[in-house]
């Protein structure tokens, strides 16, 4: 760690890498891996690195505003109480609802739970971790009576058969995919197999890839189980002491054969028992999952599934071995801590029990509590919607981008009478509909813990002021839970002092009851919170530096301390394709992107891996439709429509699409992915099915096609379609309309911004073939462009992004501008392929077939791609194994 550097954590995904940011003296700030942080040692993957691209204060939210106008914090916060007040004491508390995030640091958390569980009384909180993980809450309380994830990250090194299932590491969890490859290198025994329908950059080190058919991972797991029970692996000795319910469980696989699982999966039967039999022989075996099996309408029965064959065979509690549960957030973990979904008490506890309300309601000393689950995300926007709530304080999250069926949700909060919102930026698809929006602190000014998602608590340290009037979001809360007259449950002063309180409910009369008790930090002195290093709960007197690994003794916590195996009988996807919706649609993550883009959007490197908005097809599905690579695509379901490039690929299963889910209306006029997927959930977890909605697709032809890269921000471009995005030193448009504009130079003009103005013109026109090209250039350097032809192809915008870079374009710059091509092939460096060093595709072609670069360390050894966070490298990899097949035997 440098001398003097802030000692913190990031942001985006579950991993919860350590960094370390260092400030100059110029305010310059540097991010760097944190080497001694147990998560990462020291790695950071492409988002993570480009973090301090992303702390700038463009579009942040500086002020209180009320009724769309600044004001200040008193009459924010005296307008968001006075309305909840008003409301609950008309309707009562169930017509409040609070709508939080896995991007909360825990002591946020803590404090928006306690006043709407305790002193509003309503259960009407959820957060946008229900759309993530709910199922694996779900599946951890059935098998295990508690929430609890067993293991550790180095159980990922100690294990000799990691199985990922519904997971694309390699892109959403970076950092600990590249710990699985460092230990697959590391140990020759160490297998990795990938459960996925599609083909994902996480194959790349894989031993196997079973490409299941959409849906039916409970099928898979329930052909292991009996399969397993078959061969003689079940632990008969762990079974009878540790748990119930295998008979029961077996009997619900028991016709699962290695064939017919094979058979109703889509696979082949022999890669099926290669599996089942690496399974069955490994007995240091972790499985991990994520969205890919949460993100369904029986998604708690595909966590149970895997779970059933970890219990069977006992391979739970020890080094090495567990079921795994990867998280999406950073603090979905500790928003599961504190009791942030609707169905949670806090600390674990449960609300459907007297005892813990009134344990909570105790400690609390407050004037009610919730007596039932509330409203889960999916159904809390369905009574908005229905007037059933009448106001909504939503914190940290953009549900108009993110949420299922989101155009529902954007008309609901239209239509909602009082709508709250804390945000660190000002202008989201979401802030929009706010009456009161709240500034909050961002990340670098906000201090709290974190836990990801191996229980590890860390904290995340302020080392910038907060700017304008922001403030962190336990703050909001305080203030406005004081104005409801909550004086004494909410008077804290500092996070520390949030924390302490946290600790010391998770022990109130736990005594080992409870998986999550952290009460040896309860006493915790502001110092020592402030220094306190990563550590894994539960953290006791008896276990003061925390816990490894839960379960070693095979007592669990059901009453009578058994796990239970539940017998699942595997269900489809509630809505299956049909003929006016042929195609499934299944959607996901980006690997440099996060979320709905508000802080990787601003990362030029980050945006230039994958620049728009895109629409994963099958070629045969591709040519039977007459979707060329590149064009653009019309996809819509029974919910709504989006406008995507169509990329080809042969890693996608003929019959489904895959289309990303972070292009929000600030970035693209109909990228929004969540509109057109099905609200349908399951019924026990509330996790909406966002990996299956049936649909179509069709060419979407517009009239031209341009490009316009300008040094003036645009924002929203006068174009039918237009994605707007960052690059280096200047922003990119891509844009197509349906009918032709009548003076292409006055056009271009527009489209460049102020950037054109009083700038030399540099034009072609070729009216006949419909193309144009038009430069601004200003003290002899370029300003703006504009390309405009009939179809995509116009100009690599790689070339034209180098140009900029240049002080002054040379006569040959300005001949290729009016050419619309490179001078030379070098001149290119294509798209961004490693986000670190920016290197690009067609440099990395070239180090593969000119300079004769064999390995991805040889790419590595040219260019640096692939030597900083790695999380370039399955692409690097992909590109050799592209290149070898097109090279004559
Ligand atoms: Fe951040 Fe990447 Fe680590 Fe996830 S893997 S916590 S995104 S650096």
């Amino acid at each position: 760690m440098t001398a003097g550097a802030t000692r913190t954590t990031c942001p985006y995904c579950g991993v919860g890498c350590g960094i370390s940011v260092a400030t100059a003296a110029d305010g310059a700030v540097t991010v760097r891996g944190d080497a001694a942080h147990p998560a990462n040692f020291g790695r950071l993957c492409s988002k993570g690195s480009a973090l301090a691209q992303t702390i700038g204060l463009e579009g942040r939210l500086l002020t209180p505003m009320v009724d769309g106008k600044a004001a200040g914090w008193d009459a924010a916060l005296e307008r968001i109480a006075s309305a909840f007040s008003a409301t609950i004491a008309k309707h009562g508390p169930d017509s409040v609802a609070f709508y939080v995030s896995g991007q909360l640091l825990t002591e946020d958390y803590y404090v928006i739970n306690k006043l709407a569980k305790g002193f509003v009384g309503t259960a009407n909180i959820d957060t946008n971790s229900r759309l993530c993980m709910a199922s694996s809450v779900a599946g951890h309380k059935r098998a295990f009576g508690s929430d609890t994830v067993p293991g550790n990250y180095e159980d990922l090194e100690r294990a000799d058969l990691l199985v990922l299932a519904g997971s694309n590491a390699a892109w959403c969890h970076p950092v600990l995919y590249q710990r699985m490859i460092a230990a697959k290198a590391a140990n020759p025994r160490l297998r990795l197999v990938v459960i996925d329908p599609r083909r994902t950059d996480s194959c790349d080190g894989a031993d196997l890839h079973l490409p299941l058919r959409s849906g039916t991972d409970a099928v898979l797991f329930n052909g292991l189980l009996a399969h397993l029970a078959r061969s003689g692996r079940a632990n008969a000795r762990f079974v009878a002491a540790s748990t119930r319910g295998a008979k029961a469980a077996l009997a619900a696989c028991a016709d699962a054969s290695v064939e017919a699982t094979a058979q109703a999966c889509g696979l082949e039967a022999a890669s099926v028992r290669q599996f089942f039999d690496w399974f069955a022989a490994t007995r240091k075996t972790v499985t991990l999952y994520s969205q890919g099996i949460n993100q369904s309408t029986s998604g708690t029965d595909k966590v149970n599934a895997i779970i059933n064959c970890h219990l069977l065979t006992g391979r739970i509690g020890h080094p090495g071995m567990g079921p795994f549960s990867l998280t999406g957030q950073p603090n979905a973990m500790g928003g599961r801590e504190v009791g942030g979904l609707a169905n949670q008490l806090a600390a674990h506890m449960e609300i459907g029990d007297p005892a813990h309300r009134q344990l909570v309601q105790d400690f609390w000393q407050s004037p009610r509590m919730a007596d039932k689950a509330g409203l889960k995300a999916v159904e809390m926007f369905e009574a908005i919607g229905a007037g059933r709530i009448k106001a909504v304080w939503i914190m940290s999250t953009n549900p108009v981008v993110s949420l299922p069926d989101a155009e529902r949700a954007r008309k609901a909060l239209a239509a909602c009478d009082f709508v709250a919102v804390s945000d660190c930026m000002a202008d989201t698809d979401t802030t929009r509909f706010a009456h009161v929006l709240l500034p909050a602190s961002a990340w670098g000014e906000k201090s709290g813990t974190v836990t990801n998602s191996e229980r590890r608590i860390s904290r995340q340290r302020a080392f910038l002021p907060a700017p304008g009037e922001a403030r962190p979001d336990w703050q909001h809360v305080c203030g406005v839970a004081k104005r409801m007259g909550f004086v004494r449950g909410f008077d804290f002063t500092s996070p520390a002092g949030i924390f302490r309180e946290h600790a010391a409910l998770s022990g109130t009369a736990n005594n080992g009851s409870r998986d999550f008790d952290i009460s040896a930090l309860s006493t915790l002195a502001d110092a020592a919170y402030d220094d306190l290093a990563p550590v894994q709960w539960p953290v006791t007197a008896t276990a003061p530096h925390g816990t490894a690994r839960l379960f070693s003794d095979g007592r669990f916590f059901t009453p009578d301390r058994k796990a239970r195996l539940i017998a699942v009988t595997p269900r489809a996807p509630l809505n299956a394709p049909r003929p006016q919706f042929p195609f499934i649609l299944n959607t996901g993550r980006v690997r440099d992107h996060w979320h709905t883009m508000t802080r990787t959007g601003k990362s030029a490197r980050l945006s230039g891996h994958m620049f728009e908005p895109f629409v994963e097809v099958h070629p045969d599905d591709a040519a039977r439709l007459g979707l060329t690579d590149r064009a653009l695509a019309r996809v819509a379901t029974a919910h709504g429509t989006m406008i995507a490039r169509v990329a080809h690929s042969a890693d996608q299963q003929r019959g489904s699409l895959y289309a990303p889910m972070h292009w929000s209306g600030a970035f693209a006029s109909a990228g929004r992915v969540n509109p057109l997927v099905n609200a349908a959930v399951d019924p026990i977890s509330g996790q909406p099915e966002s990996k299956h909605t049936p649909a179509r697709i069709a060419l979407y032809q517009p009239q031209w096609q341009a490009f316009c890269l300008s040094r003036s921000d645009i924002s929203q471009p006068a174009a039918d379609w237009w994605v707007r995005g960052r690059a280096e030193g200047h922003w990119r448009y891509e844009l197509a309309g349906d009918a032709a504009p009548a003076d292409w130079d006055a056009c271009a003009r527009t489209l460049m911004g102020p950037a054109a103005e009083g700038a030399a013109w540099l034009a072609y026109r070729d009216p006949l073939a419909r193309r144009y090209r038009f430069a601004a250039i200003r003290d002899g350097r370029l300003e703006a462009c504009v390309f405009a032809g009939p179809d995509h192809g116009l100009a690599p915008r790689s070339w034209l992004a180098g140009l900029f870079a240049k002080a002054r374009l040379s006569d040959d710059d300005r001949a290729a501008l009016l050419a619309g091509r490179p001078r030379a092939a070098g001149d290119d460096r294509g798209p961004v392929v490693c986000a670190c060093f920016g290197i690009g595709r067609s440099q990395i072609a070239t180090a593969i077939s000119v300079n004769g670069a064999d390995s991805v360390a040889a790419i590595g050894t040219l260019l640096q791609a692939g030597t900083s966070c790695g999380s370039c490298k399955p692409e690097l990899s992909r590109m050799l194994k592209d290149a070898w097949a097109k090279t004559p035997a």
